[in-house]
């Protein structure tokens, strides 16, 4: 190991030093012998173990290394031995990922780790409509190393107020293979495979995801109703998670399900109008749910409109790059977010589905 320091700046106040790597934050270390500022100048050039640095420093191994490892603490260590590896064309690719990677790295994990975590991953995407059509131009940003593309429709021009993987001259296609087709053209180095079927129950996904064993599901479907239920279902027996976003009116929703961690959806009543799963629902939850159910009565208009399902599945990516790499936990899972399309596009949080210990699917888990 050959701790380096991130690209962060210093400068000295009295007998301190203030160093500053994010302006959110910084660290006011006290150096009143100049020390400090030796150890941060050997650090900055990398390339020394622990060992080398205490003896350019004249200093104790065990000094030298507790230094260390309270930098690392505070995030601002990387090791330089897992920061190479890659081609030229590959440091230039992945510039921005590496860079903002860079906040999250450690000297456990580097930034060249957490991408090479997105290329050996494998996304199952279920839908290649409104949402994931986003999603899946920004996986192949990402650099996610293979895609496995479900869906069953044709190219409409009804799709192209928000699907922007899809041309006027796709018009009748089968989406999967134009999607399939955007993919290959936008990076050649992404494995794609498609499966042009529609989504028909649960044991199909049981055995999919089964078959398929995935990192991460990213889930566009909405019908059949149930179909939330069946990829719970199968993504839960499988301990893979899965996110979800969608559209009600002028609301977005984006949760995700992190099997054996939190809740799952079949952890809350399945049915969002069935008033018998409240045992003493007071007033306000009478008029939620018969809102609901009024609502619920008539046609669904599908009023996703570009921006509002650009934002839901790039909030939906950024979940599925967190559960890829774990660069930080899940931020949905089991509590959805909630985006006012008739409010500023406000973001909030305000329900945490609850673990059901009598849960049918993770129960017990
Ligand atoms: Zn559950």
């Amino acid at each position: 190991m050959r701790p380096q320091l991130k690209g962060l700046s210093w400068e000295r106040d009295g007998e301190r030093l203030r160093l500053v790597y994010d302006p959110r934050d910084q660290f006011l270390l006290s150096d009143p012998d100049g020390s400090v500022a030796k150890l941060l100048a050997l650090l900055s050039e990398g390339g020394r173990t622990i060992g080398e640095l205490a003896d350019v420093l004249s200093a104790d191994v065990a000094e030298v290394r507790a230094a260390v490892t309270a930098l690392d603490a505070h995030g601002l260590l990387e090791d330089g031995d897992r920061v190479g590896g890659l081609t030229a064309y590959e440091a230039e690719r992945y510039c921005s990922n590496l860079a903002f990677f860079e906040s999250f790295a450690s000297l456990d994990r580097s930034r060249v780790d957490l991408q090479r975590r997105l290329r050996e991953s494998h996304v199952l995407v279920l839908g290649t409509g409104g949402l994931n059509s986003t999603v899946i131009q920004h996986l192949a940003g990402l650099g996610v190393g293979r895609v496995t593309l479900v869906d069953r429709d044709r190219v409409e021009p009804r799709n192209f107020a928000r699907q922007y993987l899809y041309r006027w001259a796709d018009l009748g296609d089968r989406k999967v293979s134009r999607a399939a087709e955007w993919v290959r053209a936008f990076d050649p180095a992404i494995e794609v495979e498609t499966i042009d079927a529609s989504i028909d129950g649960p044991e199909q996904l049981v055995e999919l995801v089964g078959r398929l064993r995935p990192d991460a599901v990213a889930v566009g479907v909405d019908q059949p109703d149930a179909v939330d239920l069946w990829v719970n279902q199968a993504c839960v027996r499988h301990g893979v998670p899965y996110v979800r976003a969608g559209v009600l009116v002028t609301t977005g929703g984006v949760w995700s399900v992190d099997p054996g961690t939190s809740a799952c959806r079949a952890c809350i009543p399945a049915d969002p109008v069935d008033l018998t799963a409240y045992a003493d629902p007071d007033d306000s939850t009478r008029n939620a749910i018969s809102a609901m159910r009024l609502y619920l009565s008539r046609p669904r208009d599908n009023r996703g409109i570009g921006p509002a399902l650009g934002l839901l599945g790039s909030y939906a990516a950024f979940e599925l790059l967190r559960y890829l790499t774990r660069l930080e936990p899940p931020a949905h899972a089991g509590r959805p977010l909630v985006l006012d399309f008739a409010g500023g596009c406000a973001a909030n949080q305000p329900d945490e589905w609850q673990r059901n210990p009598d849960c049918t699917v993770c129960g017990g888990r």
